[in-house]
């Protein structure tokens, strides 16, 4: 599949999957970047949801349908269906629950296998929250990921930004 120009507007689409353990704040990243709001409560809703945003970098314009997975579908129980065609995959964990790491890296691993084109981009979310540092480092073993805070806003429009630009 990969990026699709439309034939008549000539912008080019690209599908963006968010992928991690339930409750990392998946859903809340991409309320903060698409609507600009944050809540406190968790809404563990069924099937999928689709958000689109137009982004524009460097005078060219790319719309990302933002892909979001809901309650049963979550985490490791992730169909594979939802990983087909995916330019890109946003991978989530909680930087406050270490063990939401290798979730995400299982969930990344997955979406390169079944979409070999797919880009990753790995947020450290709750950027705003205290965490073991030394405990993060140890299970991060070297992965590098984007900081980010649904709630406050920090690195969200960055993390999206450095997606579209890559895409593009
Ligand atoms: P999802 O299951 O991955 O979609 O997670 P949600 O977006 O539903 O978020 C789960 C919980 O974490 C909710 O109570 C959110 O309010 C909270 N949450 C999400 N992102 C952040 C964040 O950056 N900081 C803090 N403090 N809480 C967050
Ligand atoms: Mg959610």
């Amino acid at each position: 599949m990969g990026i699709l120009t439309s034939k008549a507007t000539g912008i080019r689409r690209a599908k963006v999957v968010l992928l991690g353990a339930p409750a990392v704040g998946k859903t809340s990243l991409i309320a903060r970047y698409v609507h600009s709001v944050f809540s406190e409560r968790h809404k563990s809703t069924l099937g999928v949801k689709v958000d689109r945003k137009s982004v524009h970098v460097d005078d060219e314009t790319l719309a990302m349908l933002i892909w979001d997975m809901h309650g049963e579908a979550e985490g490791l129980e992730v169909p594979s269906s939802y990983f087909s065609g995916a330019m890109a995959g946003l991978v989530v964990f909680d930087r406050t629950r270490p063990e939401t790491v290798a979730v995400a890296r299982s969930l990344g691993e997955r979406l390169v296998a079944a979409s070999p084109d797919a880009q990753l981009f790995y947020a450290a979310n709750k950027s705003d929250l205290d965490c073991d540092e030394a405990g993060m480092r140890a299970e991060l073993k070297g992965l590098e990921a984007h900081a980010t805070s649904a709630k406050s806003g920090d690195g969200v429009h960055d993390l999206f930004t450095t997606v579209a630009r890559a895409l593009l």
